[in-house]
């Protein structure tokens, strides 16, 4: 949660840097919001690049969407924002990204459960996928918003991922660790069989998840 609209505004600039230079995102796609003390969001406008955004871009709205400031439209996905925010009241920001390991993965509907790694283990555990709907949509946001109680991260199905954190640097190291999953995976399949965690070293990250308030359930690790 920001206490600055500066802070909140700086944030969300350089998490948009990040995930145009990483190609997270290209050409106008995804979005990057970020919650205020006093419930209000600041967000990224509709149509712009992430990678090129300057502050009097942005726009600020009230948590049931009303336009507070800016001069732009606001993004097509403030729904969807919306809709996580209000259900988790610690939130401060959230990143919806199109990655092309997500974005690939989410074209299978399905979750991702498998533990390959300590850092994908400890962060996403197991990432649901919300059913597709148009962008924009209230059923986007009313598919994807319950899997944020218990969850880091959530697929849309044949468009991308979404992630949030305590902080909008929190929701990018998500995308982040999201992203990073999908090319060790393709490279473990690339070198071989692909080996899962232990059920005993998942234990262990089960207990340092307890220690930093992690939630997410816990993945699929190998019998033996
Ligand atoms: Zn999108």
């Amino acid at each position: 949660m920001y206490k600055s609209s500066k802070e909140a505004k700086e944030a969300i600039l350089q998490a948009g840097q990040c995930l145009y230079q990483n190609g997270y995102v290209a050409a106008n796609d995804g979005n990057i919001t970020a919650r205020m003390e006093d419930g209000s969001v600041w967000c990224t406008p509709t149509g712009v690049s992430k990678g090129f955004m300057t502050e009097d871009m942005l726009v600020r709205v009230n948590p049931d969407g009303r336009l507070l400031e800016g001069k732009n439209k606001v993004s097509s996905e403030i729904l969807l924002h919306l809709a996580i925010y209000k259900q988790n009241p610690n939130l401060g920001g959230i990143v919806h990204a199109h990655g092309p390991g997500a974005t690939a993965w989410a074209s299978f509907g399905k979750p991702w459960e498998l533990a390959i790694s300590l850092d994908s283990a400890l962060h996403l555990g197991t990432v649901p996928c919300a059913p597709f709907a148009v962008t924009g949509s209230s059923a986007l946001a009313e598919g994807a918003a319950p899997y944020s109680k218990n969850h880091t991260a959530v697929f849309l199905e044949h468009h991308g991922s979404v992630t949030w954190g305590e902080d909008v640097r929190q929701a990018l190291f998500r995308t982040e660790v999201l992203e990073q999953t999908f090319k060790i995976y393709a490279n473990m399949r690339t070198f071989g069989e692909v080996r899962l965690l232990s059920q005993r070293q998942l234990d262990e990250i089960e207990r340092i998840k307890t220690k930093y308030n992690i939630r997410c359930p816990r993945a699929k690790g190998r019998d033996r």
